[in-house]
């Protein structure tokens, strides 16, 4: 392992003026840019929001849950991260108020104060900057923590207070402020105003932050005298006033936006840190891919939080990324599954898709009306990839619309189904008694052995034996089921099988319909390994065939 010049340094990025300025990609791309000079990098979410972690909260208020290998639901950012770095990560990446308060109450309440007074400033930010700290080692490089929420937030103070404190603590050479910040276009003016950044900047010198770097957020570049002017009046040096305006075409293109303003190396300059080239030959070859399709294919989303943009951020994420490697463009039609089932013109809407996807979910509404989807995709020979839920529903459509089982339905629907195709896993049943629902799911990564040699799910996979994705649900296929299902024609391709001599005690991970272009659905939630580099295998698969049901011909491979 080659070893770190100096201590580790790092980089602290905080939010002004409005928030939704999409600070995550802004720290995610400065990611890639450090790794691509050669830099071991590890991110982290400071969240000053009461919660736990999100798993517990509504997709509609904010963006989908995503989950790390080791089983932490997190904030979606972290999907960011690792889409941009290509680095698992891990707990320790992401950080929330509720868990630091819970950390100092559970210590105090086993006496690790001694009977002092428990407050804010010495022992939240204490315990704030351990977070932070602790995710550094000999093998990282840069640290980057992105501070959520906008600089006056009252929550947000004691994160504010203790990466001030980081500063003191581990030298002031080491650490760089980043603040991202929006510069308004006014209309009816004509004119770019500064002065939210300058008063945002002001704020932060309030509380004894100075940022290093102000990144600025805006429609349109920024010429060079409104620069100058932020340059001046916020006390940062010109070269590290930097110009995010909106990208064309994806947000892949925001590293090529800051490499070509020498952020890289403004970057390692101040951070004491050898310039290296930065190598962008992967990346641009890419971002060109996503500029230039040659042609385009309709997937259908069926889920029920499709008006929120983010709530399937990485499914979305995921499909543009095997379109990509095909060289093609995908034009994801949003379908809310609740009209499927009261429209009686429903399949009008899924009429012209190439391909039907149906993601994770919870609950009984809008279920129906993916079941319906699934039916269309099955007999009608469009392909189909079905994701967690995705997968429960493909079976239990199986087994109306093959097995004549009317009333198969999952558990969790209808408790009292005389079909039940799907069950709470022995594990999850007494914690949905309890009804304890934070963190308590299946949760991470568990191995998928690929049991049917030749299948389509073996041959998108590469023709390995076991592969490894990412697990949150408490239902599983009911396996007194399977012999019926198989001998009907849907064949369970992934396994997880924690006991080769109990082979009951297995767990169906993949099934896939025979005769069928390609209807394959997973227990698993692979969207959240898929990067725009390294699509993922089941979506590269779905997108191929999408792009084989339009033209007829197989698709195009990427360099
Ligand atoms: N509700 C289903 C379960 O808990 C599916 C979960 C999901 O799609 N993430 O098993």
């Amino acid at each position: 392992m080659p070893t770190r010049q100096g201590p580790t340094r790092h980089l602290i990025i905080t939010g002004g003026v409005v928030s939704s300025l999409g600070k995550g990609i802004a720290c995610a791309s400065i990611g890639r840019l450090l790794i691509n000079m050669g830099y071991r990098v590890k991110i982290q979410k400071l969240d000053p929001y009461l919660n736990i972690d999100p798993g517990t909260m509504n997709p509609f208020q904010h963006g989908e849950v995503f989950v790390t290998d080791d089983g932490a639901e997190t904030d979606l950012d972290l999907g960011h991260y690792e889409r941009f770095l290509g680095v698992p990560c891990t707990k320790g990446s992401t950080v929330t108020s509720g868990r630091i308060y819970q950390s100092v109450i559970n210590k105090e309440r086993a006496g690790k104060y001694n009977g002092g007074t428990v407050q804010v400033i010495p022992h939240v930010t204490d315990e704030i900057k351990g977070t932070i700290r602790g995710i550094t080692g000999p093998d990282v490089d840069v640290v980057i923590s992105e501070v959520g929420g906008t600089v006056g937030d009252i929550e947000g103070l004691p994160f504010m207070e203790a990466v001030r404190q980081l500063r003191h603590d581990v030298g002031r050479d080491n650490v760089a402020f980043l603040h991202l910040v929006y510069i308004p276009f006014i209309k009816a003016a004509g004119e770019i105003k500064t002065k939210p950044a300058q008063h945002s900047v002001q704020k932060l010198r309030e509380i004894g932050l100075v940022p290093d770097f102000l990144l600025c957020r805006s429609e349109k570049p920024l010429a060079k005298g409104v620069k100058d002017k932020l340059a001046l009046f916020c006390n940062v040096d010109l070269d590290k006033v930097i110009d995010l305006p909106d990208v064309p075409t994806s947000v892949y293109e925001v590293p090529q936006v800051l490499i070509k303003q020498n952020m890289a190396e403004v970057l390692c300059r101040r951070l004491g840190l050898p310039v290296k080239p930065c190598d962008m030959h992967a990346w641009d070859l890419m971002v060109g891919h996503i500029k230039k399709p040659k042609d385009t294919v309709k997937i259908g989303l069926i889920g029920k939080y499709i008006d929120h943009q983010d709530a399937y951020k990485s499914v979305t994420e995921s499909v543009d990324h095997a379109a990509f490697s095909h060289l093609l463009k995908a034009e994801i039609i949003r379908i809310e599954s609740e009209s499927l089932e009261k429209d009686e013109h429903w399949v009008d809407k899924l009429k012209g898709l190439d391909g039907i996807l149906v993601p994770g979910g919870f609950g009984k509404r809008g279920f129906e009306g993916k079941l319906k989807a699934i039916r269309y995709a099955r007999e009608n020979r469009i392909p189909y990839l079905g994701l967690c839920l995705g997968m429960q529903a493909a079976c239990i459509e199986f087994a109306r619309g093959v097995l004549n089982l009317a009333e198969a339905t999952s558990v969790e629907m209808n408790e009292k189904t005389p079909h039940p195709i799907i069950v709470a896993m022995d594990s999850q049943k007494d914690v949905i008694a309890a009804g304890n629902l934070g963190g308590t799911m299946r949760l991470g990564a568990y191995p998928c052995t690929l049991v049917k040699k030749g299948s389509k799910t073996s041959k998108v996979y590469g023709n390995v034996e076991v592969v490894s994705e990412r697990h949150r649900h408490r239902y599983e296929f009911n396996n007194a089921y399977r012999a019926q299902f198989e001998a009907a024609g849907l064949q369970f391709t992934g396994l997880y099988i924690p006991d080769p001599s109990q082979p009951e005690k297995s767990l169906v991970e993949i099934v896939e319909l025979k005769d069928h272009p390609y209807f394959l659905a997973t227990q698993a939630h692979p969207e959240f390994k898929s990067t725009p580099v390294a699509p993922h295998p089941l979506f590269r698969g779905f997108l191929g065939a999408a792009y084989k049901h339009k033209t007829g011909e197989a698709a195009a491979v990427s360099a």
